[in-house]
């Protein structure tokens, strides 16, 4: 698991260089708001920030040993001091933060010093989110809170003006094509998910979708179409695209998809297979690269552009995609 301060300083430079900051001058804020995507590092880095706060043998005056007392307790969850909350069910119960406040009321068990996470801040109940509100509104001076969120447009204003926001970036490709390797997904698959998503659990999900592998199919024999006998790529559109890519979102996944191959021949062509994604179709890919020319390969990406930007301004689909088929047909005879 990647948790230490090394680690997550890779994922999340500024934010990490923003903590070290105010450990080092001393100057930690009250309330924290961690808000990013899904797996991109939020509690990871408040779990981390707590060792730091608490931690008996600080190296270089800010990261946490990970080996004393305090740290190894934050790391096994069990420090007096330090609380975690998560939703009861579906929300956080006013009945949870009454119980926190009245544990902070008491004084740290060991230290002055206390800590809370709240996981899904935004998932709080309206008596919830008064209740803490009261709280954060008289700050003892020993206690910081992170409020961990996937939504920040849920949180009341008036919570969010007492916090201090942390804003978290999306994981870059290659962490994210590593994460996904770890959480078992075969990496020839793996690039083309991260291409396509900066969300570790939609990418995750992605790859057990059925409609999503049926896409990568349909996508493929397009181009193939395209690429061999083009006169038949409308059938191909009528036989197969119509019927799998319905909905707007569909339509623009496969349009991404389509993009992704035209890019990936790009690649071999400037002799960058490392960057492919599409790794499991590279020998069928090779061949279309040989014979296309590289400016054949430009044209057709803006085609895809210009379709997606047709798509966006409500272009009936059916019309922008025969007319796409069309345009990439164009020069399929010129090398
Ligand atoms: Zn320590």
């Amino acid at each position: 698991m990647v948790n230490t301060w090394d680690q997550l300083e890779k994922l999340q430079p500024t934010i990490l260089r923003m903590l070290k900051n105010s450990i080092l001058k001393n100057r930690v804020a009250h309330a924290y708001l961690l808000e990013g995507l899904k797996g991109v590092g939020k509690k990871e880095v408040a779990l981390l920030f707590t060792r730091a706060l608490f931690c008996e043998e600080k190296i270089d005056g800010y990261k946490p040993c990970e080996s004393c007392h305090n740290c190894r307790r934050i790391l096994n969850g069990n420090h007096p001091d330090v609380h975690i909350v998560e939703p009861d069910g579906l929300s956080i119960k006013v009945d949870q933060i009454r119980e926190l406040q009245a544990e902070f009321a008491k004084k740290g068990v060991e230290s002055l010093k206390k800590v809370y996470l709240l996981i899904h801040a935004d998932r709080m109940s309206v008596s919830a989110s008064n209740s803490l509100l009261k709280f954060l509104e008289e700050p003892n001076a020993q206690t910081t809170a992170f409020l961990i969120t996937e939504q920040p447009q849920q949180i009341l204003p008036t919570i969010l003006s007492r916090c201090q926001v942390l804003t978290f970036q999306p994981l870059p490709p290659q962490v994210l094509v590593n994460r996904l390797i770890e959480n078992g997904v075969v990496p020839t698959k793996a690039p083309l998910l991260a291409s396509l998503t900066n969300n570790l659990e939609e990418a995750l999900a992605l790859n057990v979708d059925e409609w999503f592998a049926q896409a990568q199919k349909i996508v493929v024999k397009l181009y193939e179409v395209l690429d061999k006998n083009p006169l038949e790529a409308m059938v191909t559109l009528q036989n197969d695209w119509f019927g799998h890519f319905k909905e707007k979102e569909q339509i623009y996944l496969g349009l991404d998809l389509l993009l992704l191959i035209v890019k990936d021949l790009l690649y071999i062509q400037i002799n960058k297979e490392g960057n492919i994604v599409f790794k499991g179709e590279i020998e069928r890919l090779k061949k279309y690269a040989l014979r296309a020319s590289s400016r054949r390969i430009q044209n057709q990406m803006s085609a895809i552009l210009e379709a997606k930007r047709k798509l966006q301004a409500n272009m009936n689909p059916q019309l922008m995609m025969e007319q796409l088929v069309l345009n990439l047909q164009e020069g399929s005879s010129i090398v």
